[in-house]
C-alpha cells in the first residue's frame, strides 16, 4: 500500500523503476515511513540526476554533508589514488597511516592550541560515543547535561542525550544520569553542578529548525562550565567547515570547547567523524584503561584522503568567505505572506510554515519541479536550506523562484 507521501512519486514514468524500488523497500531495512525513493543515477556539482534525465538542485547537501557539491573531481581523484595505494591496512591506532596524519595536522591549524588531537571516527554519533566516554574518564563524573531539541545521533550514548523524548521513549533504559535544559535560557545554566562531567550541545541548533543562541548564553556556559569543572563539548557536525560562514562556529560566539565534534562534510562525501580535544585529555584513552576507546574503520584511509581534498579546496576557492552573502540573497529572495518566519545563519536556514502538512506539499511540489529540500526531524513544519556551498546566485535565483511558486 502507498503511503500519503509516496504516492507522489507514483507517476506513470517512475513505473520502469518498480523493480528496484519494491526491492528497496523489502530489501533495504526501512525506518522512514515514507522515503523519497528517488532513484539517482549520478550527481555532479549542485545536481542530481535520475536515469531518465530528470535533474534535481541539491538544497540540502546530504544533511549539511556535500560542502562542495557532488563528485567534486580533486575529491574523486584522492579518492582514486588512495584507493589505488592502500584501503584498510589496521584498526584505528596502531599504523602511521598518512592520510590521517596529514588530515589532522591541517585541520589543527585552524583550530586553537588546546584543540590539537584528533580521534577519527566512522560517524558523527560515533564521535558523540567517544567524546562523553572522553569526558567521563577525564572527570571522573558521569551527568551529562544536553538541551531540548538538541541531536547527537542515534546510538544509545547519544540517543540518551537527545533532546526529544519522543525519540527516546522506545529504547529506555538508556544512560542514567542525563540531564536537558532548555536551550538558550541562560538561567537554566545554574543547573550545571559539580557532578556533570560535560555540557554538549550545538552551538547552532540545527534540528530544532536552526536556533541561533545568544553569544551571551554561549559565554556565560562556558564560564559555568569553568566553574564547576565541567567540559564542554560543541558538536559542530552540521556547523562545521564553512556552512555558518566560519570555518567553525564557535568563532562566532569568542569561546572555545573543550570537545569538538566534527562529521557529515568532514569525509568530503565519505563517512568520517572526529572528536577533538587536547593531546593531554586525550591520552587519557590509552592508559587504564588500554584502548579506551577502539574503531577498526574510524579514520578510513580512503575518507581521510577524501576529507582532506575537500578541506584543501574549501581553502583555495575561499568557500567560507562567500557564504553570508550567499545565505543573504535566499533570505532576501524568499518573502512570502504564507511565510511565519525565517531563520538563517550563514547556508543553514528554517523557513516556517503553518503546519507539517503544508510544508510537505510545499516540498513535494518543489522536488516535482526539480528542486530537492526537506524538514527538520524536530521541527517539520520548517523547510530545510542548507545547500552545497558551491552554489551560485544564478542557482539561487532559481531555487527561490521555485519555491515561491511552489508556496503560491
Ligand atoms: N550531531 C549532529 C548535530 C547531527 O546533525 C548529526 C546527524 N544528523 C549527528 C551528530 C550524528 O551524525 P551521524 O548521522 O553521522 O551519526
Amino acid at each position: 500500500m502507498l503511503t500519503l507521501g509516496e504516492t507522489h512519486y507514483f507517476s506513470p514514468e517512475r513505473l520502469f523503476m518498480i523493480s528496484n524500488r519494491q526491492l528497496f523497500l523489502s530489501h533495504v531495512a526501512q525506518t522512514s515511513p515514507a522515503p523519497l525513493l528517488l532513484e539517482i543515477e549520478r550527481a555532479e556539482g549542485m545536481y542530481m540526476y535520475e536515469a531518465n534525465g530528470k535533474k534535481y538542485l541539491d538544497l540540502i547537501a546530504g544533511i549539511s554533508v556535500s560542502n562542495l557539491g557532488h563528485s567534486h573531481p580533486e575529491v574523486v581523484n584522492a579518492v582514486k589514488e588512495q584507493a589505488e595505494k592502500y584501503m584498510h591496512l589496521m584498526v584505528y591506532g596502531e599504523f602511521v597511516e598518512s592520510p590521517q596524519v596529514k588530515y589532522a595536522k591541517r585541520l589543527t591549524e585552524f583550530l586553537p592550541e588546546n584543540l590539537n588531537n584528533v580521534y577519527f571516527t566512522n560517524s558523527g554519533a560515533e564521535a558523540t560515543e567517544g567524546a562523553m566516554k572522553l569526558a567521563k574518564r577525564i572527570t571522573g563524573r558521569t551527568q551529562f547535561v544536553s538541551f531540548k531539541n538538541g541531536y547527537h545521533g542515534s546510538t544509545q550514548g547519544a540517543l540518551s542525550i537527545m533532546g526529544d523524548e519522543q525519540f527516546k521513549r522506545k529504547f529506555r533504559p538508556l544512560l542514567p544520569d542525563t540531564l536537558q535544559l532548555k536551550y538558550g535560557n541562560e538561567t537554566e545554566l545554574e543547573k550545571i553542578s559539580c557532578r556533570t562531567a560535560a555540557v554538549i550541545l550545538e552551538p547552532i541548533q540545527a534540528e530544532s529548525g536552526i536556533t541561533i543562541p545568544s553569544k551571551s548564553f554561549i559565554q556565560n556556559l562556558r564560564v559555568r562550565c569553568n566553574e564547576v569543572g565541567a567540559l564542554l563539548i560543541l558538536d559542530e557536525a552540521q556547523t562545521g567547515l564553512g556552512r555558518t560562514g566560519k570555518m567553525f562556529a564557535f568563532e562566532h560566539y569568542g569561546i572555545v570547547p573543550d570537545i569538538l565534534l566534527l562529521a557529515k562534510a568532514l569525509g568530503g562525501g565519505m563517512p568520517l567523524g572526529a572528536f577533538i580535544s587536547s593531546k593531554e585529555i586525550m591520552d587519557s584513552l590509552s592508559q587504564n584503561p588500554v584502548l579506551g576507546h577502539i574503531t577498526t574503520f574510524g579514520g578510513h584511509p580512503v575518507c581521510c584522503a577524501a576529507g582532506l581534498a575537500a578541506f584543501e579546496v574549501l581553502l583555495k576557492e575561499n568557500l567560507t568567505q562567500q557564504v553570508e552573502a550567499k545565505g543573504k540573497l535566499f533570505e532576501e529572495l524568499l518573502v512570502h505572506p504564507k511565510l511565519k518566519s525565517k531563520r538563517r545563519i550563514g547556508l543553514m536556514m528554517a523557513l516556517e510554515f503553518e503546519n507539517f502538512e503544508q510544508n510537505k506539499r510545499i516540498i513535494d511540489r518543489c522536488i516535482e519541479s526539480g528542486v530537492l529540500t526537506d524538514w527538520f526531524l524536530f521541527s517539520p513544519e520548517c523547510m530545510r536550506i542548507a545547500p552545497p556551498l558551491i552554489i551560485s546566485d544564478d542557482e539561487i535565483h532559481m531555487a527561490c523562484s521555485t519555491i515561491l511558486k511552489s508556496i503560491d
